[in-house]
């Protein structure tokens, strides 16, 4: 059985049904709880992501904002990442969650705080 959001293998009883959708625990989490997401370390399944979509990454616009962005600041903080991109915090820790099943970004803990950094 797959899990219909990321594609990962869900053991047999494991599953979860949410909205006719069949979810792993995490991706069940995930759309119970969307502050679950920004969880910088809950990072699964992203080989299988890349290999369900045959390699090829498509980034959004403001997601290859947010990657030009680390390759010249380096780590950065989510807020200070939201205001320069102009968005809402919430609508950034959808699009890092995004980059994070791609591997492309991560969270980083730096004296107790996070930290948005390139894979
Ligand atoms: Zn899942």
């Amino acid at each position: 059985m797959q899990c219909e959001r990321c594609h990962q293998n869900i053991a047999a009883g494991e599953q979860h049904e949410h909205l006719g959708q069949v979810l792993c625990e995490e991706c069940y989490m995930d759309v119970l709880s969307p502050a679950k997401s920004c969880d910088p370390w809950a990072v699964h399944s992203a080989k299988t992501f890349e290999k369900e979509h045959g390699g090829q990454v498509d980034l959004t616009e403001i997601q290859q904002q947010i990657l030009d962005i680390l390759k010249t600041s380096g780590a950065i903080r989510p807020e200070e990442l939201a205001a320069r991109l102009q968005i809402r915090p919430n609508d950034l820790q959808r699009e890092l969650a995004t980059l994070r099943h791609m591997e492309k970004t991560r969270g980083e803990l730096r004296n107790g705080k996070t930290y948005v950094i390139l894979w």
